[in-house]
């Protein structure tokens, strides 16, 4: 019995082991619940080929699918003050936030900011990256915004902010709720100066950031499938005690209620955006181009 729990079960498992796919190959689609081969999703921008759901993609991915060819310069953010309530739950927000930064760079927080040309025309993009903490935003994330829209200001650019958050980081309490009028002031900033600011909602966009900044742009894109709410629809319905309707909350029923002017599919942002950018930017344009946007027209 020794012999073959000691020898030759490890044994086993080693050859077991060495043999088995790395975990990351394969992906289960969240909308059809397909095995997607990591290859064949990456080259359909994390699209599923089967069903159309759109997985949530990282930052830098989302900028290299947003400006042109793939190219952009990313600005160093302002360094903001960590953790300044020293706060703890089960664990440090310290240490919390020391695994993120082992993972996306040290200093890095839950929104990158790049700036570059779409559709030829200059735009700087502020995006989430869900992966750090739930791209949930405390100072830093708001200090991002901010910085993003005095740059836009300054190279009289386009804002594009895509957000992708739970909402508020509750680890820094109060002052993370500060971030929101914080960020609707940066995005008048932009607005004022009579430059274009667009929203695109990827899911999830919930909490604080669906309250402010995510749902002031001139024009709100969202993407196919995309949750975007205040609360949750399961804390919703314990409220109400009433059945909710099918895809609520999602990118298409917002549509429909008039939250979101139109829903772009992933492949087909790019020329999206910059046709928006063109419209909005060159008023002869737009007035050739007849109607700004034909489906929702
Ligand atoms: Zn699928």
């Amino acid at each position: 019995m020794n012999w073959l729990t000691n020898f030759v079960l490890p044994k086993i498992r080693g050859v077991v082991a060495k043999k088995a796919a790395p975990e990351n190959l394969w992906q289960k689609c969240p909308g059809c619940e397909q095995m997607l081969f990591y290859r064949e999703i990456e080259a359909n921008l994390n699209v599923c080929r089967n069903c159309g759901h759109h997985l949530r993609i990282s930052a830098e991915l989302r900028l290299k699918i947003t400006f042109d060819d793939g190219a952009f310069t990313r600005i160093e953010l302002p360094k903001a003050i960590t953790d300044p309530l020293r706060f703890r739950d089960r664990r440090r927000y310290a240490d919390r936030l020391r695994e993120s930064q082992a993972m996306f760079g040290s200093g890095a927080d839950a929104v990158v900011v790049a700036h570059g040309r779409i559709g030829h025309f200059p735009c700087v993009v502020a995006a989430f990256e869900f992966g750090f903490m739930g791209g949930s935003m405390g100072i830093a994330a708001g200090e991002a915004v901010l910085a993003a829209a005095k740059l836009a200001v300054l190279q009289e650019a386009a804002l594009i902010v895509v957000p992708a958050s739970g909402g508020a980081r509750m680890q820094e309490g109060a002052l993370s709720l500060m971030q929101m009028p914080r960020t609707v002031i940066a995005v008048d900033m932009v607005k004022d100066a009579g430059l274009p600011y667009i929203v695109l909602l990827t899911d999830p966009t919930t909490g604080g950031v669906s309250a402010s900044f995510a749902m002031l742009g001139d024009i709100t894109l969202a993407e196919p499938g995309a949750v975007v709410g205040f609360a949750g629809a399961r804390v919703i319905e314990e409220t109400i005690h009433e059945k909710l309707p099918d895809g609520f909350q999602r990118a298409e029923y917002l549509v429909d209620h008039g939250m979101v002017d139109l829903v772009v599919p992933r492949a087909e942002l790019r020329d999206t955006l910059g046709r928006i950018v063109g419209l909005l930017r060159d008023p002869a344009q737009s007035q050739a181009a007849g109607p700004l946007m034909q489906e929702v027209s």
